[in-house]
C-alpha cells in the first residue's frame, strides 16, 4: 500500500472520518464499511458512512446499518460532513466519478483521499492508495488493511462477519475469484466466529416470493440464447419494472442464471431504467466483459463481471450488442472452425 507509514501515522490520534461507496451498494460495499466503521472506531475517530444510494435490506442485520447516510437524501448534510472530515475513504470504487454527486463535493472540498478497492485501472484521485484488482473483494482487502495497521486484536466475529459477507456476494460463494490467500483468510475468519450457515441463510435465502416470481418471468419469457455466439440474454422493460414492481436490488444476481449453460460463455442482462440502458455483463474464462463495456457503454469492472450504460432505446440497445458480440474474441463458434 503506497503512504502506509503516512496514513497509520495520519490515524494515531482521533479523526473525523468519511467511508464511503458506491452506487447500488452490494455486499462488499457494505461489508468492507461496516468492517472498516467497526474497526477504526477501537481508534476514537468519529465516523460516518455514506453511499449515494440506498443499500439492499438484506444487510439490515449489520451492526450500525441504521446510521448509514444516503447522499441522494441527506445531501445537505453530507455536503456538510464532506467539508468538515479530516479524511475520506473511498470503498470499492476506482473513481470519484463512480459515486456521481457526491464524489463532485468530495473532489471540490480537496479532502485527503484513503482508496481501498479491487477494480482494474484505478483512477489517481488518493492520497492513500491500496488497489489489488486480483483481490476477491474490497472486504478481502480490508481484512489484509487491519493486518497493515497492526489491529488484529480489534478483529472481532461482528467485523469478521461483514468482511465475509462481502467475500461471499463478490465471489458468489466461491465461485469466482479466489485464490489460496483468500482461503487462508476465511480461515481466520472462521476462527473468528464467522457462521457460515447462518451468513448463507441471512444474505441468500432471504428472498421476497416477488423476487423469485421476477427471476421465473426472467427466465421463461426474457431470455434469449445465441448458441452461435455463446451468449445468453434477458431484458427487462419499463413495463415490466412497472408490473412487477421493481425496486433496486430485486434483480440482483439474474444475470448469473444465464451462466448455468453450458454453452453459455457471456451473460448480459439489460435493463430499461429512467433514463439509460443499464447493460450487465458476466462471462466464463478469457471473455473479458470489461473491455465491451468500455469500448462501447461508458463502464467498466472486471474481467468476468463489468457494466455500463447505453443512451438509445432498449431495442436499439439489444440491436448493437449483438453487433458487438461479432467482434468478441474467443466468442463465435465460426472461430473455431
Ligand atoms: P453490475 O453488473 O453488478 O452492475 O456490476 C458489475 C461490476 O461492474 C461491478 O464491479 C461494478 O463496479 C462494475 N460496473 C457496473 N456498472 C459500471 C459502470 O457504469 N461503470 C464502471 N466503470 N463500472 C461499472
Ligand atoms: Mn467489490
Amino acid at each position: 500500500m503506497i503512504n502506509l507509514s503516512a496514513l497509520k501515522t495520519f490515524l494515531e490520534v482521533p479523526r473525523d472520518i468519511l467511508i464511503t461507496s458506491h452506487r447500488n451498494p452490494d455486499g462488499d460495499a457494505v461489508g468492507s464499511s461496516l468492517a472498516l466503521y467497526h474497526f477504526l472506531k477501537n481508534y476514537n475517530h468519529q465516523i460516518t458512512i455514506a453511499f449515494p444510494s440506498e443499500f439492499p435490506a438484506i444487510f439490515n442485520w449489520m451492526k450500525d446499518s441504521d446510521k448509514i447516510l444516503i447522499y441522494d437524501m441527506d445531501y445537505e448534510e453530507l455536503n456538510r460532513k464532506i467539508n468538515k472530515v479530516d479524511l475520506v475513504f473511498s470503498l470499492d470504487y476506482n473513481g470519484l466519478d463512480r459515486i456521481d454527486k457526491m464524489g463532485e463535493a468530495i473532489a471540490k472540498s480537496g479532502k485527503p483521499i484513503a482508496m481501498i478497492d479491487h477494480h482494474l485501472y484505478p483512477d489517481d484521485f488518493a492520497e492513500y492508495f491500496y488497489s489489488n484488482p486480483s483481490a476477491s473483494s474490497t472486504c478481502e482487502m480490508v481484512f489484509e488493511f487491519i493486518q497493515l495497521m497492526e489491529g488484529q486484536k480489534y478483529l472481532d466475529q461482528d467485523i469478521a462477519e461483514y468482511i465475509y459477507t462481502g467475500i461471499l456476494t463478490d465471489t458468489g460463494s466461491f465461485k469466482y475469484s479466489t485464490s489460496p490467500r483468500l482461503f487462508e483468510i476465511v480461515g481466520q475468519l472462521m476462527s473468528h466466529g464467522v457462521n457460515n450457515n447462518k451468513l448463507q441463510d441471512l444474505i441468500f435465502n432471504s428472498l421476497p416470493l416477488k423476487n423469485l416470481k421476477l427471476l421465473g418471468y426472467c427466465l421463461n419469457q426474457r431470455m434469449e440464447i445465441l448458441p452461435d455466439l455463446k451468449t445468453g440474454i434477458i431484458t427487462l422493460s419499463k413495463q415490466d419494472y412497472e408490473n412487477f414492481d421493481i425496486k433496486r436490488g430485486d434483480t440482483e444476481g439474474i444475470v448469473n442464471y444465464l451462466l448455468m449453460l453450458k454453452e453459455v460463455k457471456l451473460a448480459a442482462f439489460i435493463t430499461e431504467q429512467p433514463s439509460i440502458v443499464k447493460i450487465s455483463l458476466r462471462s466464463k474464462g478469457d471473455i473479458a466483459v470489461n473491455e465491451i463495456c468500455s469500448k462501447h457503454f461508458k463502464g467498466g469492472g472486471h474481467k468476468n463481471a463489468s457494466g455500463g450504460a447505453s443512451y438509445l432505446n432498449l431495442e436499439k440497445t439489444l440491436k448493437k450488442f449483438k453487433t458487438i458480440l461479432e467482434d468478441v474474441p474467443n466468442l463465435s463458434v465460426k472461430e473455431e472452425v
